[in-house]
């Protein structure tokens, strides 16, 4: 028998633990990579295409990776609490892990600004939820401060550890491909995500297992923008809530990552945004976040307009699966498309037989 026992234990090699740390795992990491097969062509455009289904690990998103790391670190320093400031994600894996170790979790959410499937987790995994009357950085905030007053470990991705754990993607692609892909996208929110890809695409090089490290591209959504505003900005909005930050914590790191790796940031609309989520749901069967369907819906303009030359190889990360969000993905569908009948074999033929298929 083999079990495939989480990232940690996979990477300990390369991984802030020893033989006495406990991990802390419910076996996340090692998603696959899915090279797409439809939308290249749509394109007219000769690139390899290849997304990183994040959406896969065990609470549906990338933040699994960190918080693994960030929780066994925890509990392995003594602690029997850890606190989040979230727009969704974070305190999903939050609650998840520490349900796992079985100690406490704290998280404050903005109110009625986090998509459904994550308030659902949050809550079944029973972590205690502090909803506050303000955004995700107003929760960064105080979190910042809490520390000072309560006996409670920080896992937001300031807490270092959590980069050493999200890192791990860039070695899983490595390992997949045989080498650095020529670029790679990332929506980008605090961007800790991508600092993290960067940190694991260098180390890999370093190391000579791969020949050379991707241009990183980071895609933020128009309405929640700082990086290509060139600011901090105090009302950030955006259907893509898991990005909805104004005051990203990873500012200098996300402008190393820019520098050293020769690459750039952009912004996309909403609509944009939206459309590549339903494309590739549509087009290839697979089916993202909000959030996740930046990196594609980045990637997508910059190869249309030659900013990605023909012949690249592209690997886009989605950091988190559709069913997150629910109600973002029906409000694109006309409902008016469902087809209702009486229970008969005839209506169901005419229903078949009037879309047409040859
Ligand atoms: C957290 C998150 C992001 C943003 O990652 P950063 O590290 O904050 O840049 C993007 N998409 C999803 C689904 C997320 O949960």
């Amino acid at each position: 028998m083999q079990l495939y026992t989480g990232l940690i234990n996979h990477y300990k090699d390369r991984l802030p633990v020893d033989e006495n740390t406990k991990f802390i795992s419910l076996g996340e990491g090692n998603t696959p990579l899915i090279q797409l097969k439809n939308i290249p062509s749509l394109l007219s455009k000769n690139v390899d295409i290849y997304v990183k289904y994040e959406g896969l690990n065990p609470t549906g998103s990338f933040k699994d990776r960190g918080m693994t790391m960030a929780v066994t670190k925890a509990v392995e320093s003594g602690s029997k609490a850890i606190i989040c400031a979230s727009t969704g994600n974070t305190s999903v894996a939050a609650a998840a892990y520490a349900a796992r170790a079985g100690i406490k979790a704290f998280v404050l959410i903005p109110e009625g600004k986090i998509a459904l499937g994550k308030l659902a987790q949050t809550m079944i995994h029973g972590a205690t939820i502090i909803q506050i009357k303000g955004n995700f950085d107003d929760g960064m905030r105080l979190v910042k401060e809490v520390a000072d007053h309560a006996p409670v470990s920080i896992v937001n991705s300031i807490n270092p550890f959590r980069l050493q754990g999200q890192k791990t993607a860039a070695f899983e692609v490595v390992e997949e491909l045989g080498d650095a892909p020529d670029y790679h996208c990332l929506p980008v929110g605090n961007a800790g995500n991508i600092s993290a890809y960067w940190m694991g695409y260098k180390e890999y090089h370093q190391d000579g297992k791969a020949s050379e490290t991707p241009v990183m591209l980071g895609y933020q959504a128009k309405g929640a923008a700082p990086f290509i505003k060139g600011e901090m900005i105090n009302n950030p909005e955006t259907v893509a809530t898991a990005i909805r930050i104004g005051h990203p914590q990873s500012w200098d790191l996300a402008h190393t990552v820019k520098q050293e790796s020769n690459g750039w940031f952009d912004a996309l609309s909403d609509e944009d945004i939206l459309s590549a989520q339903k494309l590739l749901a549509e087009k290839e069967g697979i089916f993202c976040e909000p959030a996740s369907a930046v990196s594609l819906a980045g990637a997508m303009r910059d190869i249309k307009s030659g900013k990605i030359p023909e012949g690249s190889k592209i690997v886009c990360t989605l950091t988190g699966h559709g069913l997150k969000d629910p109600d973002s993905a029906i409000a694109q569908c006309n409902s008016e498309d469902m087809i209702i009948i009486e229970p008969e074999i005839t209506k169901v033929r005419d229903a078949i037989l009037n879309e047409g298929i040859d």
